[in-house]
């Protein structure tokens, strides 16, 4: 299974962007709010509010279309030894 790694503090507001799960064919991803706070609605726009959840890492088949989509070079996708 490849190993999908997404660098935070390069990816701060992925609710707004959505590159890469608009392009993976397989649904790998998913955004969800980091924290949900009562009476207060989550800002997409506001950096950190939101976090880029990789989901379906067996579903991935190393297509390289999100690392290559992502405008912040946030993804990082490596394969295992032997794999
Ligand atoms: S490499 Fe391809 S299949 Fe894997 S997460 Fe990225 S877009 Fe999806
Ligand atoms: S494309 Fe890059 S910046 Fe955009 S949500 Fe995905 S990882 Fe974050």
């Amino acid at each position: 299974m490849p190993k999908i790694e997404i660098d935070e503090s390069k990816c701060l507001t992925p609710f707004a962007c959505k590159k890469c799960l608009q392009v993976c064919p397989h649904a790998v991803f998913a955004v969800a709010p980091k924290e949900v706070l009562r009476f207060k609605e989550t800002d997409p726009q506001e950096p950190g509010s939101y976090r880029l959840f990789v989901v379906y890492r067996d579903k991935c088949v190393v297509c390289n279309d999100c690392v290559e989509v992502c405008p912040v070079n946030a993804i990082k996708i490596t394969l295992p030894e032997g794999a």
